[in-house]
């Protein structure tokens, strides 16, 4: 019999950035292969949160093409964008534990003072003892710890990061109200019982963050397994806002073989005949341990 996690729950959870294109689409197979893999659940969850980065009409277009290719989720599909209370709720909770404090710093003092991290400038920890008398609260930060938080990736392996020293007291709340990827990912895995995340090594620098979060808030951590990236030719990130070739509706299985191809599963002898055989054979041969354990990869000629 195989082994099954029946509290596996697993999520793909695209920003409405652009069409869904070749990088996504293999992140959106391989979640979905390690959780029909586990007779899991599968969730899809709209990260529709943050309006200034938004195309009209991509939630919508990527849904149909998750829909085309044959892709079936166990729930409703959750939208950020509805999901606000529960996002305040939790920054209430953690304004009444007293990890968070409000900042007043603009981006360019914080540039002009921070230094350079990994993902932009670190926070110089200016408003940490208290906003100055004269400042008004612009956004809400988080303290963060200097011990490393350590967690072991089911593709990348053992990870640590301070996030104190790495990242620096983040941003929870922004200056124009809205509220960070990092919390809002933190509530809604939490909520909706996500137990296994699979997802680009893009996120992979974000995990500490989210991990130390769910430790504030007394949510369970999921387990992580970070995918390579696909690269092109020139190492960079395919990705929606670089306007990255979509992947076609109507000839959904060669892009899905493509995409078994860069995640190093096996490959069937005779390309399937229907969709829904696709899967069935994906899921039956998907083994993650083959996944290369690499943060990016280029995407091989044709793909
Ligand atoms: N919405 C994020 C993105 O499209 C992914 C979030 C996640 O998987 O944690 O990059």
């Amino acid at each position: 019999m195989p082994s099954t996690t029946p509290s596996y729950c697993g999520r793909f959870a695209p920003s409405p950035t652009g069409a869904l294109h070749f990088g996504s689409l293999t992140a959106a197979v391989a979640c979905y292969l390690d959780a029909r893999a586990n007779s899991g659940k599968w969730l899809v969850r709209m990260e529709d949160i943050d309006p200034p980065r938004e195309v009209p009409g991509a939630a919508d277009d990527i849904l149909r093409t998750l829909e085309a290719f044959g892709f079936e989720w166990d729930d409703a599909v959750l939208y950020q964008s509805q999901r606000t209370a529960a996002y305040q709720a939790a920054l209430e909770q953690l304004q009444q534990q007293g990890n968070i404090y409000p900042c007043g710093c603009s981006r360019k003092e914080i540039a002009q003072q921070g230094r350079p991290g990994a993902e932009g400038v670190i926070y110089p920890g200016t408003c940490r003892a208290g906003l100055p008398s004269e400042r008004e609260a612009r956004t809400a930060r988080v303290f963060t710890p200097d011990p490393p938080i350590c967690f072991i990736d089911s593709i990348q392996g053992k990870r640590e990061q301070s996030v104190a020293q790495e990242v620096g007291d983040f941003i929870l709340r922004r200056a124009d109200g809205i509220f960070a990827y990092q919390l809002a990912v933190v509530v809604d895995d939490g909520w909706q019982g996500v137990t296994h995340i699979v997802r680009g090594a893009d996120l992979l620098h974000s995990t500490p963050r989210q991990i130390y979060l769910q430790t504030l808030l007394n949510l369970p951590a999921p387990l992580y397994a970070h995918l390579p990236l696909a690269v092109d030719g020139i190492g960079n990130k395919l990705s929606k806002q670089a306007r990255s070739l979509p992947v076609d509706r109507k000839t959904p299985l060669p892009a899905l073989l493509a995409a078994l191809r860069f995640l190093h599963q096996p490959l069937p002898d005779e390309q399937p005949a229907t969709l829904d055989e696709f899967w069935q054979w994906a899921s039956a041969s998907w083994d993650i341990k083959r996944v290369p354990r690499r943060q990016t990869q280029t995407i091989a000629a044709g793909s």
